[in-house]
């Protein structure tokens, strides 16, 4: 018995090892996308049901040596090692420009960046997002940030007061992964949010799971009665589309409309949209 557990702990060491090694690689990977313009933001389209354009979320991309990280394994790595404030603030710079860019060509759109924990808690956050407003030179309520469930139900004094500072500059403020974390309800109706993104996870057992149904319905209604615009994302079929047309959903993201796209191909996207 003994033999065994011991063998198991150092199977369990050997494992830790390993994955120490793999996320010091990715750290290093990291890095090097920095320093080598290896970083970049995609843009997926929010759409509402009758076409207009509710906003573009900016998605970060990461190339090193010809490979492309997925976020899923580049931003936790991110996280823990405080580098995400560095990258967040990056995406937060072109995610600004990008907007203005949209607005000099004409096709003035939402753009939403994502804000990490770390990020929102750093005590560069504040004069971040000033700078880049600044900087881009563009009107704040074509910004919106994008900060998940847990931690705008965060109590601590840090987060609340920066998502009011950061709500006072006039940007949006999307409660991300909605759905996944513990919200109360009485927080839900003193959070400065104008906007709540309903996880993939509620999206993807439409339409037959109908109690996941009924709870969307009721969640698009409160959000509509809090004064918050309700998107769902991941939304892959069109029975998924009707389902959440017949929930009230206010906008839609997902692969059945658009995959997330680089600059270039999202503003020829726009365009072609825009010419009947
Ligand atoms: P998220 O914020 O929930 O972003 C939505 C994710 O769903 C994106 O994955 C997007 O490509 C994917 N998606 C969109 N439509 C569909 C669909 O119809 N089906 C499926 N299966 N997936 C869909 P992505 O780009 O891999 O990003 C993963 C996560 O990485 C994001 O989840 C976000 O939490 C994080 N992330 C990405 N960029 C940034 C960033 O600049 N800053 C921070 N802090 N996090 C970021
Ligand atoms: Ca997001
Ligand atoms: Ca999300
Ligand atoms: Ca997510």
């Amino acid at each position: 018995n003994r033999l065994v557990v011991s063998g198991s702990e150092t199977f369990r060491g050997r494992h830790g090892v390993q994955l120490a090694r793999e996320e010091l690689a990715v750290e290093s990977d990291l890095h090097l996308a920095l320093e080598t313009g290896g970083l970049s933001l995609d843009f997926q389209p929010v759409l509402t049901f009758d076409g207009r354009i509710e906003a573009v979320e900016g998605l970060m991309r990461c190339r090193v040596h010809d490979r492309l990280l997925a976020p899923g394994r580049f931003i936790p790595v991110a996280e823990k090692t405080g580098l995400i404030v560095r990258l967040g603030e990056w995406s937060l710079l072109q995610g600004t420009r990008f907007a203005a860019r949209l607005c000099h060509a004409g096709l003035p759109t939402k753009v939403a960046i994502n804000v990490s924990r770390a990020q929102l808690t750093s005590p560069t956050f504040l004069p971040a997002l000033h700078g880049a407003l600044i900087c881009a030179n563009v009107d704040p309520a074509l910004i919106e940030l994008e900060l998940t469930e847990s931690l705008v139900m965060d109590e601590s004094e840090i987060v609340q007061q920066n998502l009011r500072r950061a709500r006072e500059t006039g940007v949006g403020l999307a409660i991300d992964d909605f759905g996944t974390g513990y919200s109360s309800l009485s927080c839900l109706k003193d959070l400065p949010a104008t906007k709540l993104k309903l996880d993939r996870s509620f999206v993807q057992v439409l339409p037959d799971d109908r109690r996941a149904y009924a709870v969307v319905r009721a969640m698009s209604r409160l959000a509509r009665e809090l004064g918050m615009v309700m998107v769902a994302e991941g939304v892959e079929t069109p029975e998924q589309l009707a389902a959440l047309h017949d929930a009230e959903v206010d906008a839609i993201q997902g692969f059945i409309w658009a995959r997330p796209m680089n600059e270039e191909a999202l503003l020829g996207w726009l365009e072609q949209r825009n010419t009947p």
